[in-house]
């Protein structure tokens, strides 16, 4: 199948692959254009002396979606990718106790019943309860929300008791759990789209249900891999990727976009435009001054952002039994929220995640080394930290704590190499708004028909994919954004998308 329509899309982060991969496969000619020297965005390697890190996303959840995104094109996912499914999910570090949490439920149960004077016995209900909400949210959460219309599903309109509209994940989660730190095993992944639990939408409170239900994945090699199979198979179905291609303005006819111009001038003709790149970054720097009205540069500072991340990546010449994934809580984690979301300034005690996956995939370090990525929640660039007279200090404090708190004697002297982000290279050098590493907050003010919409609303011939577009950040959403704004271009030009039925 092929037809003549040329799609070019902004940036080769899980949206715009994604969105190549389904297009290229449809027919399309599919060009994919972006800044770095590597795709992946967000989800690319980092490679030093021999270690490799994941630059961002290190969590693979609903796997199944990611599945489903390679059979749409024909393909197994299976064929370019090795997972490994993670048994226990991860440790969670508190103060006063450790907790393993499990996929396996027998698992999971005596682990909480070991833990907490109440027990396991709020969790076989907290899966189901979940688990039916989940049912009901979900389809409506794929779908596209360009116009009104689709607030009149069936479906949505049977799943708006689902929503808990007056609650948040945390008190939500008082319908299951009584002890505080019970619910934060089930509430701090609000942090997965960088919101607080106190504040994040009770329909968020699936996440944890999530992992429990379909498990938590890694893929050898890194979760970059997901990208680079994606490269491949776009490239495999005649589509072309073009690295170290920086976009440097749309080109517009009025209101509708015509092409894109890179930073060398080149000009390339497209019958529609995918934006990939961060959703306020490319509205604030690729689109004509004055052509926006509702997201006009005054209104995108004013919107909601997600916090950002400091993070550490480190090559280290031993290695360390910690586990895969494990999240430290600050020993006040509620202040610690608040100095992120509300204060916007940094805590003495921060919680922080530390990912150690050479322990299951010796790809990722040399033999008896170990590569450790540490990511530490903090402020967006909304707040007054000066990062670059802060950042050796942050780093003391992050070797500090991985001593203190999980023992990891004697760091500095192990250090071979090491490469450190903070939320102001974030936005410099990865083209994210404030450094909001999880884009646009996930408040419902910001989300389904008010999130930017997959067909922009306002520029023709424009679809996003990514973070800043519905359904959300997290690479099952993103995907999810993908397959939206791919089967609405097939649907404009008559062509069959193959799935299930569109919204
Ligand atoms: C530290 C961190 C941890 C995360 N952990 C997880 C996790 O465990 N699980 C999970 O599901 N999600 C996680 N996420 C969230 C999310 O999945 C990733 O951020 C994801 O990479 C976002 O994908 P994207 O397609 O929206 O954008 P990006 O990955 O940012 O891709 C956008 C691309 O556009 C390119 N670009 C920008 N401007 C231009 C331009 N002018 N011209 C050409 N190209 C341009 C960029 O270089 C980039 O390649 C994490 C995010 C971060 C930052």
């Amino acid at each position: 199948m092929s037809n003549t329509k040329h799609i070019v899309i902004v940036g080769a982060g899980p949206g715009g692959l994604c969105a190549g991969m389904l297009l290229s496969h449809r027919g399309f000619k599919v060009t994919i254009l972006e800044k770095h020297p590597e795709v992946g965005g967000r989800n690319r390697p980092i490679r030093m002396q021999g270690f490799v890190f994941d630059t961002g996303p290190t969590f693979l959840l609903m796997k199944y979606i990611l599945d489903e995104m390679f059979e749409l094109c024909g393909k197994r996912s299976a064929d370019y990718l090795q997972f490994v499914q993670l048994n226990p999910m991860y440790r969670l570090l508190f103060d006063d106790r450790q907790v393993n949490v499990y996929s396996e439920r027998a698992q999971m149960r005596s682990e909480l019943d070991a833990n907490f004077a109440e027990g396991s016995a709020g969790f076989d209900q907290y899966i189901q309860q979940e688990g039916q909400r989940f049912q009901k949210l979900f389809p409506c959460i794929k779908r596209a929300y360009s116009d009104w219309k689709a607030f009149f599903a069936w479906d949505l309109i049977k799943a708006i008791p689902y929503l808990a509209l007056n609650h948040s994940v945390f008190s939500n989660l008082g319908r299951y759990f009584r002890e505080e730190k019970m619910r934060l095993i089930f509430s701090f992944q609000s942090k997965y789209l960088g919101m607080s639990p106190w504040e994040c939408p009770a329909l968020f409170t699936m996440l944890s249900y999530l992992e429990h239900e379909y498990g938590i994945y890694h893929v050898q090699g890194g979760l970059n891999q997901i990208a680079q199979a994606m490269a491949k198979v776009i490239t495999e179905q005649g589509g072309n990727i073009l690295t170290n291609a920086p976009v440097a303005e749309l080109i517009t006819a009025d209101t509708q976009i015509t092409g894109v111009r890179l930073a060398d001038g080149t000009e390339i003709l497209a019958d529609e435009v995918i934006i990939n790149a961060d959703f306020a970054y490319a509205m604030s720097n690729l689109v004509k001054p004055g052509l926006l009205k509702r997201y006009r540069p005054e209104r995108l500072q004013k919107l909601e952002y997600s916090c950002s991340t400091f993070m550490l990546y480190l090559g280290l010449d031993t290695r360390y039994e910690l586990p895969h994934h494990q999240i430290v809580f600050a020993k006040d984690y509620h202040s610690n929220i608040n100095n992120i979301f509300n204060s916007k300034v940094l805590s003495e005690d921060f919680s922080f995640y530390v990912q150690n996956a050479s322990v299951s995939d010796p790809t990722l370090a040399p033999a008896g080394q170990s590569a450790l990525y540490i990511l530490v929640p903090v402020p967006n660039n909304s707040s007054a930290i000066d990062w670059q007279q802060t950042c050796e200090a942050m780093r003391e404090q992050v070797l500090d704590a991985l001593e203190s708190r999980l023992g990891v004697s004697d760091i500095r002297s192990h250090i071979v190499c090491e490469k450190m982000l903070t939320p102001a290279t974030w936005a410099s050098a990865e083209h994210v708004f404030m450094g909001a590493t999880f884009s646009l907050a996930h408040k419902f003010s910001q989300m389904l028909y008010w999130r930017p919409h997959n067909r922009f609303e306002e520029l023709g011939n424009c679809y996003l994919v990514g973070g800043g577009t519905h359904p959300g950040s997290g690479l099952p959403t993103i995907y999810e954004s993908a397959r939206i704004s791919a089967r609405m271009i097939c649907q404009k030009y008559g062509i069959a998308f193959g799935d299930l039925k569109e919204a």
